[in-house]
């Protein structure tokens, strides 16, 4: 019962250590901390089922003793993250995948992939299931990512047919909650720090593209049950209630007195229009669908954010 978390001390992969850890896993978290961060760590330390290494994945990994599962959470993931960092995020998708799964064969493992709904990259159908094969432009900014974790899935599956790897691949959308990092690009971190600073929400473009935004605590449950599943293809996971961005920076502008402007910017190069998961397969084999209600988990996320922000004071 040890499971290594790559990416452990990112917004996701800390919240995973502590499923695992509630769950009775000893756990190992891996992180380089180009984006994660040791303070998402912070309330584990003294617990005795509990270790961080500062290391780079996408270098060799050689880890002692035995390990039961290997989930593979490092990489950027915003996009102003990916675009700063485009080698490192092809490396860790790539490299680091390899290394991943390199390291569960060796150990006997299991295995876990997270990968992404960019995927589907700039979708043609919504809502997006799972044997949509995508429409991704292979050289544009965002292909660092989107390439890298389609290279992962297809690495896993070959693992998995080759090797005989019990292997999970799990397809992330639009994810909040506590330990995103306030400004860290993405569109909520982004709302709420410019909310807390007096400044007013950029929406890109004219704020008619939709996501779909999952609370973090059901997309943790979401990966524990995928986790135990006799499933190897990808599976969606993520919040099917989609609106336009125009209408979640309203959704969160109205929390602050006196609520914010909202100016409207340049859209990035090659922006997905629309974003909502089918989850029909994941409530199918899994039984599993989001709980939380936005306002709900807005509540706590914005709480969190206060928190921060007044810390960095
Ligand atoms: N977005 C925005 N203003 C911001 C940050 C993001 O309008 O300050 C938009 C972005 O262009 C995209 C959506 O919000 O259409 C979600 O962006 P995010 O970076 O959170 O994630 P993505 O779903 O694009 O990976």
């Amino acid at each position: 019962m040890r499971a290594v978390v790559t990416g452990g001390a990112g917004f996701l992969g800390s919240h995973l250590c502590d499923r695992l850890l509630k769950e009775g896993w000893e756990v190992l978290a891996l992180d380089n901390l180009i984006t994660g961060a040791e303070k998402n760590l912070a309330h584990l330390k003294g617990n005795g089922r509990f270790e961080f290494l500062k290391l780079d994945v996408s270098e060799a990994l050689h880890i002692a003793g035995e390990v039961g599962y290997v989930l593979h959470f490092a990489s950027p993931a915003s996009p102003p993250d990916y675009l700063k960092h485009p080698i490192a995020t092809m490396k860790v998708g790539s490299l680091g995948t390899l290394n991943a799964l390199d390291l569960a064969l060796a150990k006997g493992a299991k295995f876990f992939l997270a990968s992404t709904s960019e995927c589907y990259g700039d979708p043609e159908i919504s809502p997006q299931h799972e044997e949509y094969w995508g429409h991704v432009n292979p050289v544009g900014p965002r292909s660092v990512y989107d390439e890298s974790k389609r290279f992962a899935e297809a690495l896993t599956m070959a693992y998995h047919t080759h090797h005989g790897l019990d292997t999970h691949i799990i397809r992330i959308f639009n994810t909040y909650g506590p330990r995103m990092r306030l400004n860290d690009g993405r569109a909520l971190p982004n709302f709420v720090y410019q909310a807390l600073s007096g400044k007013p929400l950029t929406i890109f473009g004219d704020g008619q593209q939709t996501r779909s935004f999952c609370y973090v605590d059901d997309l943790i449950e979401g990966i524990y049950r995928l986790m135990h599943a006799n499933e190897h293809f990808p599976v969606n996971i993520g919040n099917p209630l989609e609106m336009t961005i125009l209408e979640f920076a309203e959704r969160i502008r109205k929390h602050y007195r006196p609520a914010p402007e909202i100016v409207f910017e340049p859209l990035p190069q090659d922006d997905p229009k629309r974003r909502r998961p089918d989850i029909s397969k994941a409530k199918r084999i899994l039984g599993w669908e989001p709980k939380v209600e936005l306002e709900e988990g807005l509540k706590t996320t914005l709480a969190y954010f206060a928190q921060e922000y007044k810390s960095t004071k």
